[in-house]
């Protein structure tokens, strides 16, 4: 009998292997997915921090430039050229600021940085101040330098060379090419100025002393102009020395923050690439021992599935042919018992065939009669029950005969039992010479025999039975060198027509044609008319 599907084992067991592939397979999947989401987010991390560097970086290189512009601006030799790096300078601003709005947060010390940034703009501012007062002064002192050298030479057109050589002595003081460099110490040339002034004073006419006074020593006067100039170029000097230290300080400020920042984002890249190497790993492990238990739990269970399909056979051999025509290899338990159930299956086997053998032999004795070894009266009716069954349905007749022999009793009285034996055995033996394989022939009981004649008519039934009484009646039984005479007497029938199946009643026709021949003097056949 097949178990219904959902309840056969080996399904079961086959369906729990697929669902642990299954897992092994979704925890690889979920492994994986989680393994690229967290590169992804390494992904992210590298490309943020390396923004930062980047823009770090670009940080330091936007004021590395400013501060080189505030030399150039320290340097610049006219107003163009100063605007022209204001214009640069704003520019970059403008770069800083969206760099450092972009850093905010993002380096350690960001306050710091903010203040370096400020000081850097306010420095800017200052050179630019200092720059553009230097040009005006400069201007200025030039144009009042230029005045008095046309007085100079206006007093020479004049033949005053008496006022000509004043005038040089006094310009002499301020002269730019004479004296290379405006030097504030100049005031002792001033007061030398001044006192020569006072000194050649009593020589000058009025309106000339009050002339050199405005020019040289008055308030907006060459010298105070030759003052402003040089403490404006003394101002950039202190400017120029301030900018080298400044250039100092900024440079190694934010190159200390992008080497920081630097080191941080290696370590920080380092740290996520380990872990991600090591959970890779552990995504390994998972997924080799899930597969590894699978494969283990697979082979398992096809040995499972295996010992099981071997307790289905043995079961099988057992239940129904009884034959174990595989072979069976395991020493496990299983493979034990199934030879154990070989074993007796074998032992079981035999038996059955002795028990059949002795059934059949026993069967053979109970159909048989002990003395004349034909069939016996039971066995003749189940026969002649089977043969009345079959002319009831086909129609195919057949005849039976009762033969019995006459004055037995006799033989017995003058020969003795066992010669009467002896005789009741050649009878037998005579009979199974002349009829068919197809007869039946039986002992009815006593000395009194059937005879039944499948597929036969009356008239060849009786030939017959004519042929058994002759061979019987001309020939004596030899007992002991003894002639035995003995005759039988017979009563025939066909298969008499009836209603029902009642195949013992012919017998009684066949009976009363054997009483009939007794009562006719015996030795003869007789035959019944209905
Ligand atoms: P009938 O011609 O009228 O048949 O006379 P009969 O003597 O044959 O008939 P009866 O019925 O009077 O006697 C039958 C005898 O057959 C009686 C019995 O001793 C004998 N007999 C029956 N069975 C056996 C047997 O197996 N062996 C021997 N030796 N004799 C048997
Ligand atoms: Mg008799
Ligand atoms: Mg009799």
């Amino acid at each position: 009998m097949k178990a219904k599907f959902k309840d056969r084992l080996s399904v079961k067991v086959v369906l729990l292997t697929l669902l642990m592939a299954a897992m092994t397979l979704l925890s690889s999947v979920v492994g994986i997915i989680s393994l690229s989401e967290f590169r992804d987010e390494y992904q992210q991390v590298k490309d943020h921090n390396f923004d930062l560097l980047l823009k770090m970086t670009e940080l330091k290189a936007q004021t590395d430039e400013v501060i080189h512009i505030s030399t150039q601006m320290l340097l610049s030799g006219n107003i163009n050229e100063l605007q022209w790096n204001l214009l640069e300078v704003s520019d970059k601003r403008l770069w800083i600021d969206k760099l450092f709005n972009q850093l905010t947060g993002h380096t350690d010390d960001h306050q710091e940085l903010l203040i370096l940034k400020l000081r850097l703009y306010s420095h800017l501012d200052e050179i630019a101040r200092a720059v553009t007062k230097k040009f005006k002064f400069s201007e200025q002192f030039f144009k009042l330098y230029g005045f008095a050298e046309g007085l100079k030479k206006a007093s020479l057109k004049r033949d005053d060379i008496a006022f000509y050589i004043i005038l040089d002595n006094a310009i002499s003081h301020f002269n730019p090419i004479v004296n290379k460099q405006l030097e504030l110490n100049k005031e002792a040339d001033i007061e030398a100025l001044e006192s020569y002034i006072n000194k050649i004073s009593l020589k000058l006419e009025d309106d000339e002393l009050q002339y050199l006074q405005d020019t040289f020593l008055g308030k907006n006067s060459l010298s105070v102009s030759y003052q402003h100039y040089a403490r404006q170029l003394d101002r950039l000097e202190e400017l120029r020395l301030k900018n080298e230290a400044f250039t100092d300080l900024f440079v190694s400020s934010l190159g200390v923050n992008v080497t920081r920042l630097q080191d941080r984002f290696i370590e920080k890249l380092a740290r996520l690439e380990s872990d991600l190497n090591k959970r890779k790993q552990r995504l390994y492990l998972v997924v080799f021992s899930c597969l590894f238990v699978t494969l283990f739990l697979l082979l398992i269970q096809l040995d499972f599935i295996r010992r099981i399909e071997l307790i289905r056979r043995i079961i099988n051999a057992g239940d129904s042919d009884r034959i174990m025509n595989f072979s069976i290899t395991g020493k496990d338990e299983i493979s034990k018992m199934a030879y154990s159930v070989q074993n007796y299956i074998e032992r079981l086997v035999k038996k059955e065939q002795e028990v059949l053998t002795i059934s059949k032999q026993l069967e053979h004795i109970a159909s048989r009669d002990g003395l004349t070894g034909i069939s016996n009266r039971r066995y003749f009716e189940t026969v002649l029950t089977q043969e009345n069954t079959r002319y009831v349905r086909y129609k195919e007749v057949y005849c039976v005969a009762m033969i019995d022999l006459d004055m037995f009793k006799n033989v017995n009285d003058n020969y003795g039992h066992d010669a009467g034996d002896k005789v009741l055995i050649e009878f037998t033996k005579r009979v199974l010479l002349i009829i068919r394989k197809t007869d039946q022939f039986a002992r009815f009981g006593g000395e009194e025999f059937v005879l039944l004649m499948p597929n036969t008519i009356e008239k060849n039934a009786h030939m017959l039975m004519e042929r058994i009484r002759l061979v019987i009646a001309e020939k004596p039984y030899l007992y002991n060198g003894e002639e035995i005479p003995f005759s039988v007497s017979i009563g025939l029938t066909e298969v008499q027509f009836l209603q029902g199946d009642d195949a013992l009643k012919q017998l009684s026709f066949a009976d009363r044609a054997l009483y009939e021949a007794k009562h006719a003097g015996r030795n003869r056949v007789c035959v019944y008319k209905s």
